[in-house]
């Protein structure tokens, strides 16, 4: 069996993820290979698996994407009734205990937003709502609202306690949002959740936040191409063969506003409350989903220079980071794995393509 997962990632207008996935007839495998997909946390979510027999691979499948929709009434900032909303409700209040998901995300993401100085922040939500509403509007958030946003926003007002597992959010006005992080964390209990079956050859793909596990069956991993959009010819195109580790791409996406000929990301830079501008990609591989989600977007914020540096200080990460300026491309890269040539020794004809644009369900 062979496997292609072309993560078609980005630059310019309609932001393209590209999942094709490529069977040849294996040598002698006795596991099968079967394939899932199902709308949650907004996106899609694509499990690719190798099982023994269908009925252990559906029952499997079907755990998965229970365990993700249970995450989701965790961790989404759309829905009203999600611990994280009634957390951010409790801001200004006392410290309030929250599940062992909540809690490990929140870390994580305190975590990243310590050692990227606040690039990386989830307590962005007050602002995130503001450019959310520029969006459907089409016109820009003004100056007096984002300052307003501004005032709720900072990491350090978020402490955490890991005793008796709670969470503080010093200030009344709060908001968490962990669109981030969220997809990545998922893709890691995707994987645990697999395992729990004894499946563990899988790739789990939460719109472009790919995880995976053991290589299917006969290969060496599982292949991952991040190519730019053809309205971008000359941007580079990578691929890698991974096992065992996640991969996310941040950079612009659908979600986009523009506005005067100038491009709002949906990632804010939390120092100012302003949309990140331009068109960029930025692909971070990392050991676990979480990570790499996470610091795709940090790096995203911090830029070509400190994003490369903040991504080195991660053992086990490697970045590949794509700006289109007026000057030119500007590709830079650190530790990003292995790479091959699409053209060969790879298959050739798909057989399935998911564009990111149809996978919206918000
Ligand atoms: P991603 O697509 O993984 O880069 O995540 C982008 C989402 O994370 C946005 O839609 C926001 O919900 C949220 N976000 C935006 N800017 C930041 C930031 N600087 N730090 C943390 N989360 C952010
Ligand atoms: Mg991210």
């Amino acid at each position: 069996m062979t496997e292609l997962i072309r993560a078609r990632a980005f630059l310019l207008p309609a932001l393209t993820v590209a999942v094709a996935l490529l069977d040849l007839p294996g040598r002698g495998a006795t596991l099968a290979r079967f394939e899932y997909v199902e709308p949650h946390m907004g996106t899609k979510f694509r499990i690719v698996l190798y099982a023994p027999d269908e009925a252990t691979a559906d029952r499997a499948a079907r755990r998965a994407f229970d365990r993700i929709e249970e995450l989701n009434h965790i961790m989404s900032d759309y829905l009203a009734t999600s611990e994280l909303a009634r957390l951010s409700r409790n801001s200004g209040g006392p410290p309030v205990k929250v599940s062992e998901d909540l809690f490990r995300v929140l870390a994580e993401s305190q975590n990243i937003a310590r050692r990227s100085d606040g690039a990386f922040d989830i307590t962005v939500g007050p602002i995130v709502k503001r450019w959310r509403r520029a969006r459907r509007r089409h016109a820009l958030p003004d100056h007096e609202s984002i300052a307003n946003a501004l005032e709720k926003v900072g990491y350090e007002n978020l402490v955490l306690n890991p005793r008796g597992r709670t969470a503080h959010l010093m200030k009344p006005g709060m908001e968490l949002d962990l669109g981030a992080v969220g997809k990545g964390y998922a893709d890691d209990e995707v994987l645990k959740v697999l395992a729990g079956f004894g499946i563990r050859r899988v790739l789990v793909a939460g719109g472009g936040d790919i995880a995976v596990g053991d290589p299917p069956p006969g290969r060496k991993g599982w292949l991952v191409a991040v190519e730019p959009l053809n309205l971008a010819p000359r941007a580079p195109v990578r691929t890698v063969l991974l096992h065992r580790a996640a991969i996310s791409t941040s950079g612009d996406s659908e979600q986009h506003l523009e506005i005067g000929g100038v491009r709002y990301s949906h990632v804010i830079d939390p120092r100012t409350g302003l949309a990140l501008t331009g068109y960029r990609s930025v692909t971070v591989v990392a050991r676990r989903g979480i990570l790499a989600d996470g610091l795709a977007t940090a790096a995203s914020v911090l830029g070509s220079e400190d994003g490369l540096k903040l991504i080195r200080r991660f053992s086990g990460a490697g970045i590949f980071y794509v700006e289109e300026r007026p000057s030119g491309m500007v590709t830079r890269e650190a530790r990003f794995p292995r790479f091959l040539r699409l053209n060969s020794p790879t298959p050739s004809a798909p057989t399935a393509t998911i564009r990111k644009s149809d996978l919206r369900a918000r």
